[in-house]
């Protein structure tokens, strides 16, 4: 993917101290108390009582996980995003985050303003505030790791251990488009594609939509649920081995949205291939069959597509029309 590292904004340029940019673009989006306006060594999250405090972080490398010009408030809400989506997937609703970059030297200010923008839009959007963090250089490609705290009634966030025989699998959204945007980008394929269609699953791949609002409402519904990053079949195995039991996927309920049918088909190549592609920041999760309703109810803007089954058995099997296993080389991304 992207090749020179240290190609992001124009090249050498003068930017402030790192404690001038903390203060100036970093302090007026960390508003809660706690963060003491980025002026002191930590910060503080208060105690909540009732509630769980749920954490997590992922980083996202250049030329790993975004492109060199991909625009700076994007990779801001990418960043954030990835997090939020671990978040959504065990019911927790977002509060706070902490914020490591590792900047290469070609990064100036005009790029760092409209990252911090693009962090200001979605701390908005999200209900979340920036906590604190750290800034360094480095002689690599552009780094920026997000650990993102988050709160559950206490004891009421959904693991990935929890499903049981029988229980009905679920997915939201639709799968593969931000792997279809990946391979535009990269050129590998649709040449021929009509340029809306183009931009949607492009979109798909730069700005993920992890429903944010829906992964509270699954709790006490859900019997366990995982964020799909590495994709579908990959992540389901990661509830199947949690919770020792086999889950049953019918390919041909995958849910593929119109841009990708178009780019890539609806066969069976082509399923497994959105099943398979990875950064789709959805929710797989397992739950009664007879919550269904429930679901739905709470879905409002959200796709939820029944998927499969739970079975007893191991791993994560793709079925057919006639009920035969289709055969699966590679379940998901792998960084190695
Ligand atoms: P230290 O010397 O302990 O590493 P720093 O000078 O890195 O402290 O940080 C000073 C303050 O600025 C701290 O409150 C820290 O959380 C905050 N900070 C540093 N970098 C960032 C960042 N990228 N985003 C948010 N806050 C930051
Ligand atoms: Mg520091």
């Amino acid at each position: 993917m992207a090749g020179d590292h240290n190609s992001v904004g124009p090249a050498p340029m003068s930017r402030p101290s790192e404690f001038d940019l903390i203060a100036r673009l970093f302090a007026p989006l960390a508003t809660a108390p706690g963060a003491f306006g980025l002026k002191d060594d930590v910060a503080i999250i208060a105690a909540r009582a009732g509630f769980d405090l749920v954490v997590t972080t992922d980083a996202i490398v250049e030329g790993v996980d975004f492109f060199s010009g991909d625009p700076p408030a994007g990779v801001a809400a990418k960043a954030l995003r990835v997090n939020l989506s671990d978040l959504a997937a065990k019911g927790a609703e977002p509060a706070a985050y902490l914020l490591n970059l590792a900047l290469p030297r070609g990064v100036d200010m005009p790029w760092l303003e409209d990252f911090a923008r693009g962090l200001r839009d979605d701390q908005a959007r999200f209900g979340i505030t920036l906590l604190g963090g750290d800034t360094g250089s480095t002689p690599g490609p552009l780094s920026v790791a997000i650990t993102a705290f988050g709160h559950v009634p206490q004891g009421q966030m959904i693991i990935r251990g929890g499903a049981r025989l029988g229980d009905a699998v679920f997915v939201t959204g639709t799968l593969g488009d931000s792997g279809g945007g990946l391979a535009l980008l990269k050129g590998e394929a649709g040449a021929d594609l009509s340029a809306g269609l183009r931009a949607f699953l492009i979109d798909r791949y730069r700005l993920p939509q992890p429903p944010v609002l829906f992964g509270p409402a699954l709790r006490g519904i859900a019997t366990a649920a995982v964020d799909v990053s590495d994709g579908l079949l990959a992540d389901l195995g990661h509830v199947a081995d949690a919770s020792g039991v086999r889950i049953a996927v019918e390919a041909a309920r995958i849910p593929i949205s119109p841009a990708l049918a178009v780019l890539w088909g609806r066969d069976t190549v082509s399923i497994l291939r959105a099943a398979t592609a990875g950064d789709d920041y959805q929710i797989a999760f397992t739950a009664p069959l007879s919550s269904e309703a429930e679901i739905a109810k709470g879905a409002h803007d959200t796709i939820v597509t029944r998927i499969g089954r739970v079975e007893s058995g191991v791993g994560v099997a793709l079925l057919d029309a006639a009920g035969h296993e289709i055969a699966v080389a590679r379940r998901g991304f792998r960084h190695f």
